[in-house]
């Protein structure tokens, strides 16, 4: 017989950096959240000690971290004559499970959007004229501006102490960061990663011939961090296992660095729960 559970305000379907996102942000607004995660638990100190294994055989090979075709998968065809199969490997793109989702494995590349990728349409016009784009094409500006999402994104920044150069603030030009990026009002919490001998060299020639490089965003620690939430954030060893077998960052300024702090008094997290199916039932 069904368990009747006692209702809650917010229902959350799997636990990643969405969900981990909207739980600290609807919690902290009072309401009383239940986050269900298909995948198995994680936590800082059992699976993201700086002892852990880097087990590559396990994680690169066995893909430990992701998704198994064999529970779930997606299907695919060429083309609609055929019928489309079961993809039994995941290959380039491997979404992630448990507790952290893809946050787990994510490169943390941490790219802001220009200024003009939120206007596709008018910045293309007023720079090209109407001409330049067909008649039934239907792109549009987006409705939000880069100015309405930069505290958001300074947010985002100070959350997980991204490492990188401010090129932007508030309009002054910072030699060494990005010259194309809009106005922040201030730099990124973290100096920038520091850069191999291959970076190092292909900065140096590009300089050389006049252009400007500057060090990519990044969500690695440059340095030991505390976020704004309180959690504590090691510093990146330039062990190299990034996406398939980065396992030991919940130190790192991985999604579920966040958790702990997440875990108000009114948020409950289950793993193993996987949501097979919802009913809205009104006035309920
Ligand atoms: C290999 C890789 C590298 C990436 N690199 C970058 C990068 O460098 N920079 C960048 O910005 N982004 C990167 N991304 C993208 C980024 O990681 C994702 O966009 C982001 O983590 C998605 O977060 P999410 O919470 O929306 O979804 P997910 O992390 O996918 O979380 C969804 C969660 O829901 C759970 N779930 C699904 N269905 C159910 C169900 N029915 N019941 C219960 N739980 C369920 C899943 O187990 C999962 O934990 C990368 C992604 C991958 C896979
Ligand atoms: S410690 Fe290794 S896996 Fe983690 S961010 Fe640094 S290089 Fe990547």
């Amino acid at each position: 017989m069904a368990t009747k559970l006692p209702p809650v305000d917010a229902l959350l379907v799997g636990f990643g950096w969405t969900g981990a996102l909207l739980g600290q942000e609807l919690t902290d607004a009072g309401l009383n959240v239940l986050a269900l995660e298909r995948g198995g638990w994680r936590d800082t100190t059992t699976d993201f000690a700086t002892t852990f294994v880097q087990d590559e055989l396990r994680y690169y090979y066995r893909h430990a971290l992701f998704q198994e075709p064999a529970r779930e998968t997606l299907s695919f065809r060429n083309s609609t004559n055929e019928t489309a199969l079961p993809m039994r490997q995941l290959g380039s793109f491997l979404p992630g499970t448990g507790v952290g989702g893809a946050g787990i494995h994510w490169n943390g590349q941490n790219w802001r959007f220009l200024p003009s990728d939120f206007l596709a349409r008018s910045h293309n016009t007023d720079r090209y004229g109407a001409a330049a784009l067909p008649q039934d094409m239907t792109v549009q500006d987006w409705g939000v501006t880069y100015d309405d999402l930069e505290p958001y994104y300074d947010k985002w920044e100070y959350l997980c102490g991204i490492s990188g150069k401010a090129g932007n603030i508030k309009g002054q030009m910072q030699p060494g960061g990005n010259p194309f990026e809009g106005p922040r009002v201030r730099d990124y919490p973290n100096p920038p990663m520091e850069m191999t001998y291959g970076p190092t060299l292909f900065a140096e020639g590009a300089k050389d011939i006049g252009l400007k490089p500057f060090p990519a965003p990044s969500a690695n620690m440059s340095r030991a961090y505390t976020n704004p939430l309180g959690v504590q954030l090691g510093p990146c060893t330039y062990c190299g296992f990034c996406e398939k077998v980065r396992l030991w960052e919940l130190l790192q300024g991985e999604s579920s660095d966040h958790y702990p702090a997440g875990f108000a008094s009114q948020e409950e997290l289950r793993a193993q729960d996987r949501v097979r199916s919802h009913q809205d039932q009104p006035g309920q």
